[in-house]
């Protein structure tokens, strides 16, 4: 067991793992091999490479077994002790315990475990502001008993007011999400948007441009959290801001997640006390399942308790169940030693890459991610991208700032720490994955097609993707994914 694992593994765990694993493939081979073999294929894909995603994790077993359950059978609309289905008693049951299990880890005055993604999470706490914050005339001051009894102009009158709030987030190419005011996504449909970025000197947020844009557009939500943004946020200047204008504090802290629960993010770094509305997803550094959370403050916690028929069908509840697990582990000291390693080694990989004169994003890291500028290799990001992949590298394409490539074939690379964190690499191996990732994009090239330059093409220099691929497994081998666990 390394420092970096989730509580409870050890041989014993492993070999009951592999047996509950290896019972379970045959249940499925009964009926579909080719599933069966797709999932021994994954995981043995996942073992051969340098999963450097920064928005992917390993779960323990405990957390992914709990996902293959009867619970995937129950439907639960409504909330704890209040369903529209009968016989909920056990959906009750796990449901309560996610939502403890959160608001404990988090601090937070109220969660919700309901939404099944973090974009669902987002329109959850999307509707929740907009209940709880527009004006709104009630059924009683229209003279209506239920919903039913509004007539036309009183529905327009209501979306004419819920559907023309301001929303100011972060733009996407200086590291915010989609759902933050991108125009491609509802969040920048329904609302009227504004994006804030960040500097462009130095590429740090700059909270007094922030303070400026929420000044002259006065948004009703004040989004913060980024999806690649490589620095740590003051999330107590942030709502400064939302205060001075009168905006609802968003904070979207799904990349971080893992961070301010490990306590490596305190004080003003730990958005659970300073926004009105926070969330989540549960499955990039959480290391749990994939889905999202609420946490939110008492003002807004009956509104958000209303995300499911809001924008939320029926919870999944084995994931709810699997979220609970996934929070309990991280409740555990160790969770604080893995969070506390996942910065240590990001910001090795950054020294990694700035000692071998590769341009980064901010000249380096304070959390979990690393924004690699490729442009100083004469790359684009889809051609290092797919190099890397050539030497069993898997990263992901990103948009820098200002990006000269677009959103689509991008500047940059995104690396992160966290899982190669969870298989136990420390300090020297994240070093040693920046010089072999500095290998492989020197050695690489833009192909030119009869246009021209191509953006996806490129060829690398022969052996080195094998070279580095070799190298690649002397670390992977030295740090295996779910020790003795055998299918
Ligand atoms: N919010 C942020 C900041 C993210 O980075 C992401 C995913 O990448 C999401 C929300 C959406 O999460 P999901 O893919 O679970 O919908």
């Amino acid at each position: 067991m390394t420092a970096t694992s989730a509580p409870g593994q050890g041989a014993e765990y492993a070999a009951t793992a592999s047996e509950a694993y290896q019972a379970a493939l045959r249940v499925i081979e009964s009926v579909e091999p080719r599933i069966a073999d797709a999932t021994r294929k994954e995981l043995a894909d996942q073992r051969d490479s340098l999963k450097l995603i920064a928005s992917e994790n390993y779960a323990s077993p405990a957390v992914l077994l709990t996902m293959g359950t009867w619970f995937s059978d129950k439907y639960a609309e409504g909330t704890i002790g209040h369903r529209f289905y009968a016989a909920c008693q056990n959906v009750d049951t796990v449901e309560a315990l996610a939502a403890e299990h959160a608001r404990e880890l988090f601090g937070a005055q109220y969660a919700y475990a309901q939404p099944h993604s973090g974009i669902d999470a987002n329109l959850v706490a999307y509707w929740a502001i907009l209940a709880t914050r527009v004006e709104a005339p009630g059924l009683a001051e229209l003279g209506a008993k239920n919903v039913n009894d509004l007539s036309e102009a009183d529905w327009e009158s209501l979306r004419a007011k819920m559907g023309n709030q301001r929303l100011l987030g972060m733009s996407l190419d200086t590291g915010g999400h989609l759902t933050h005011g991108f125009r491609p996504n509802i969040s920048g449909k329904m609302f009227y948007q504004r994006q804030y970025g960040t500097d462009p000197a130095t590429g740090f947020l700059d909270y007094s441009a922030v303070a400026a844009a929420a000044r002259e557009f006065k948004p009703l939500v004040l989004v913060a959290g980024y999806s690649a943004y490589p620095r740590r946020v003051n999330f107590a200047k942030m709502r400064e801001i939302a205060d001075e204008v009168g905006a609802t504090l968003m904070v979207d802290m799904a990349h971080f997640a893992g961070l301010v629960a490990g306590k490596v993010f305190t004080g003003d770094e730990d958005p659970v006390p300073h926004a009105h509305v926070v969330t989540t997803t549960t499955h990039k550094s959480l290391r749990g399942p994939r889905g999202g959370l609420v946490l939110a403050t008492e003002e807004f916690a009956p509104a958000v308790d209303k995300g499911c028929p809001m924008v939320l069908g029926g919870p999944l509840s084995h994931v709810m169940a699997a979220k609970a697990v996934a929070l309990a582990e991280a409740r555990q000291p160790e969770f604080r030693t893995y969070a506390q390693a996942v910065a240590d080694n990001a910001q090795a990989m950054a020294d990694g890459f700035i000692k071998r004169d590769a341009g980064l994003v901010t000249g380096g890291t304070d959390n979990h991610l690393v924004l690699l500028d490729v442009t100083s290799f004469g790359l684009t990001g889809r051609q290092a991208e797919s190099a890397l992949l050539d030497a069993g590298i898997v990263t992901n394409r990103n948009a820098i700032p200002a990006d000269p490539n677009g959103a689509w074939y991008t500047s940059g690379i995104r690396f992160g720490s966290p899982a190669l964190t969870t298989r136990g690499f420390g300090a020297d191996e994240f070093d040693r994955v920046a010089d072999l990732v500095v290998e492989v994009l020197k050695n690489t090239q833009p192909a030119t097609g009869p246009n021209g330059p191509s953006k996806a093409k490129y060829t690398i220099a022969d052996g080195v993707a094998a070279r580095v691929h070799a190298a690649a497994t002397e670390l992977l081998d030295a740090n295996p994914l779910y020790p003795g666990l055998t299918l």
